[in-house]
């Protein structure tokens, strides 16, 4: 079986979780599910490490981290470094963690992944990233086999790649259109809403830079790393900015 391949912008191969020093952890705030398979591996641990995740896990509703009650993952340490990797290696998360901040989304004929704006340091790299957005091949996944698209989903990535190259200017505000329309536009192969998405692209690009002088790259930065916290991640919200709703910052 032909193994799909994964595309992501060229930026994607350089990115370093930042641990220790990050100044907002995603390992604070979140509420972590633990995915079938790595729950099951978890539960044939033994020693002090098995012995805190059958501790630390909730299986109510689903299995998911007990958060501290200063909402840190338990075994967050007081360095902010992962208790796990530095007890059983990188290869011990559960599927979120591992992927964070990564989304994906799936075409037919080639899967495309992307950082996401949560992650200060993934922010850092899409906004002062060089050129414009370059996809490049990054894998193969042996799991998904490609299919031939529809012709109205290749009507969908040219629209999409259109709207890419026609973000001429150079800069950090044009890498953040660009990433809003490659996270965003995609979602509309599930639910057929691409007008719709691509006002979000512009409700969310004003949201973020509205009041924003242009000089200051921290500024940016932190801007868009609250909207995707507080908006990408909350349905809700993001189906507000899709319909028009009131702003919700
Ligand atoms: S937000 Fe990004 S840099 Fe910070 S801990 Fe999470 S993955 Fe690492």
């Amino acid at each position: 079986m032909p193994a799909m391949t994964v595309f992501g912008p060229d930026y994607c191969a350089a990115f370093r979780c930042t641990a220790g020093a990050c100044r907002h952890s995603c390992c604070v705030g979140w509420e972590i599910d633990v995915d079938p398979e790595t729950m099951e591996r978890y539960q044939a641990m033994d020693g002090a490490l098995g012995e805190k995740l059958s501790r630390c896990i909730s299986s109510e509703p689903t299995p998911h981290f007990i958060l501290s009650s200063q909402e840190r993952c338990p075994f967050l340490t007081d360095q902010n470094l992962c208790e796990i990797i530095l007890q059983a290696g990188e290869g011990a998360l559960c599927q979120i963690c591992a992927d964070h901040p990564r989304f994906r989304n799936y075409w037919s004929d080639r899967i495309e992944i992307g950082l996401g704006l949560a992650c200060e340091e993934a922010a850092r790299l899409i906004l002062t990233s060089p050129h414009p957005l370059h996809l490049v091949p990054l894998s193969q996944d042996p799991s998904e086999e490609p299919e031939i698209p529809s012709q109205e989903e290749i009507a969908l990535r040219r629209l999409r790649d259109q709207l890419l190259a026609d973000v001429a200017e150079s800069g950090p505000a044009a890498r953040l259109r660009e990433y809003l329309i490659y996270r965003h536009l995609a979602d509309a192969l599930y639910d057929g809403r691409i007008e719709a998405r691509i006002r979000l692209v512009d409700r969310a690009f004003t949201q973020i830079t509205v009041g924003w002088d242009g000089s200051s790259l921290e500024t940016l930065i932190e801007r868009a790393r609250v909207f995707s916290n507080e908006v990408e991640y909350d349905d809700e919200k993001l189906e507000q900015l899709l319909t028009g709703g009131q702003q919700l910052r």
